[in-house]
C-alpha cells in the first residue's frame, strides 16, 4: 500500500487519478484539470514540454546515470558550468544532491564545517526564521519553524543550536549582537516563506541580515527550492541579495526528476580547499549529479533563458493583480501576490474545506493548506487559464 504525504492514511480523500499530463493539463479519466500548483511548484514548464522530453529520452539512450564518486560526465559538467554562467557573483562551487532537503542538510553541514576547518568549533549555531520551511530531514527540521510538519521534534524538547527570529530588523540585530560568535550561518527562504504560509518579507530584512553577515563573519545561506527560477519576480532573489551558499531544487530540472544543488561561492569553497584530507566535505548522496536529471535541468535552464521567462512571469503577477488586488470577503485575512505566487489568508481554515472538490468540478486541481489557499501556475500558462485558476478562488467565496 502506498504511504501518501501530510495525511492521515485512516481519513484522506482518494487522490485524482492522473493518467496522462500536458502543458498545464492534468488528465483524469473524465477530466482535464489546471495544475495550479505546478506539482508542488516545480513544474514551472508544464508537463511533456517537447524540449525537456527530447533532452532526458537522448540521455536515456546514453547512459542513465553513473556515480559522481571516481566518475563524471558531460552533463553534470554542462549542468555545472551553467550554474556558474546564470547564478549572480562568484557562486559557482556546485554540490548536487537528489532532494532540497538533502541540499539544505549540505549547505548546513558545509556552513558547520567551514569554521571547523579553521579551527573554530564554537560556531555551532544557526540563526533562522521564524515560520521557516527547509525540508523534512532532522536538521531541515531543526531549522524550520513549523508545527503542523515539525511536531515531532518537540520529543527532544528545544534546540539548542537553532535560533528562530522573525522577519523584523530590531529581532536581527538583536539575534546577531547576542550570538554572533555562535553563529556558523544564517539561513533563509528569501523574500518568499512557501510551505510556512506563503508569508512575504521586505527586501531591506535580507539586505541587512547581509550587511551584518559580512560584520560578525557569518555565512548566508538562502534556501531557493521554492523561490528560485522566478517564482518571486525575480529570476533569483540571489540576484538582489548576495548568499554565500544557494540551495535548489524543486524546479531546477522543470519538474521531472528529482534533483537539487548546494551552491556555495568562492570563500567558501576555499574554506575546504587545501591539503588536508580531514577538511573534505564529506558527503555523497547516491545518485547525485544523475544524467537524465542533469540533462533535464540543463535543458530547462535554457528554456528559461531564450523564450524570456521573467516576461512570462511579470504577465502571471499582473493578471493576478489585475484580478485579485482588492478583493475582499469577511473570511479573508489577506491576499498577498509576489511574482508567480498568489495565497488568500482566511481566518479560519475550516473555509477552506471542500475546495479541493469545488475547484476539480470548475476544471482546475489545488491543493490549499491550512488557512492558506494558493496558486504557484506554470510559467507558460495562457491569460485564460490563469484568469480561470484565480476565479474558482473568488467563485469560494461567492458561492451559495
Ligand atoms: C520543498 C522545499 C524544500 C525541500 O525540498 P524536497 O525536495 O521536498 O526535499 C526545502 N526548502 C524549501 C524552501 C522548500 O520549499
Amino acid at each position: 500500500m502506498i504511504w501518501y504525504p501530510y495525511e492521515q492514511m485512516k481519513t484522506m480523500q482518494a487522490p485524482f487519478q492522473v493518467v496522462d499530463a500536458s502543458g498545464v493539463y492534468l488528465y483524469t479519466e473524465d477530466r482535464m484539470l489546471i495544475d495550479s500548483v505546478s506539482s508542488w511548484w516545480s513544474v514551472i514548464h508544464g508537463y511533456k514540454h517537447p524540449r525537456l522530453n527530447e533532452a532526458i529520452t537522448a540521455q536515456v539512450q546514453k547512459f542513465s546515470h553513473v556515480m559522481l564518486g571516481s566518475l563524471t560526465h558531460e552533463p553534470v559538467q554542462r549542468l555545472s558550468d551553467k550554474l556558474a554562467e546564470f547564478l549572480p557573483g562568484d557562486l559557482d562551487y556546485t554540490f548536487f544532491s537528489d532532494s532540497g532537503s538533502v541540499a539544505v542538510e549540505v549547505a548546513l553541514k558545509m556552513a558547520l564545517q567551514y569554521y571547523m576547518n579553521r579551527g573554530d568549533g564554537k560556531r555551532t549555531m544557526v540563526l533562522a526564521l521564524n515560520n521557516a520551511y527547509h525540508g523534512d530531514t532532522f536538521k531541515t527540521m531543526e531549522v524550520g519553524d513549523d508545527e503542523d510538519y515539525h511536531f515531532v521534534l518537540n520529543a527532544y524538547g528545544p534546540s539548542r543550536h537553532v535560533v528562530h527570529i522573525p522577519t523584523e530588523l530590531p529581532a536581527l540585530e538583536r539575534a546577531f549582537e547576542q550570538y554572533h560568535d555562535r553563529l556558523n550561518c544564517m539561513i533563509v527562504e528569501p523574500l518568499l516563506q512557501g510551505a510556512g504560509g506563503m508569508r512575504m518579507y521586505d527586501v531591506s530584512f535580507l539586505r541587512r541580515a547581509r550587511e551584518l553577515c559580512d560584520a560578525y563573519d557569518v555565512l548566508l545561506v538562502f534556501d531557493e527550492v521554492a523561490t528560485g527560477f522566478g517564482r518571486t519576480g525575480n529570476r533569483f532573489v540571489a540576484d538582489l541579495v548576495l548568499p554565500d551558499i544557494l540551495v535548489l531544487g524543486k524546479a531546477l530540472t522543470g519538474g521531472y526528476i528529482g534533483h537539487a544543488a548546494t551552491v556555495a561561492n568562492k570563500k567558501v569553497f576555499d574554506g575546504f580547499y587545501d591539503d588536508n584530507p580531514e577538511h573534505a566535505l564529506m558527503h555523497g548522496p547516491t545518485f547525485m549529479g544523475n544524467a537524465l536529471a542533469c540533462s533535464v535541468a540543463l535543458a530547462s535552464i535554457e528554456l528559461f533563458e531564450t523564450q524570456d521567462y521573467m516576461a512570462k512571469i511579470g504577465r502571471i503577477e499582473e493578471i493576478t493583480r489585475r484580478e485579485l488586488e482588492g478583493f475582499s470577503d469577511e473570511r479573508i485575512r489577506e491576499v498577498r501576490i509576489m511574482g508567480g505566487c498568489v495565497c488568500i489568508e482566511v481566518k479560519d481554515g475550516e473555509d477552506l474545506r471542500g475546495y479541493q472538490q469545488f475547484a476539480c468540478e470548475r476544471g482546475v486541481f489545488s491543493r490549499p493548506f491550512l488557512k492558506y489557499l494558493y496558486a504557484m501556475v506554470p510559467y507558460i500558462i495562457t491569460e485564460d487559464e490563469l484568469v480561470r485558476v484565480l476565479s474558482v478562488m473568488k467563485e469560494w467565496f461567492g458561492r451559495e
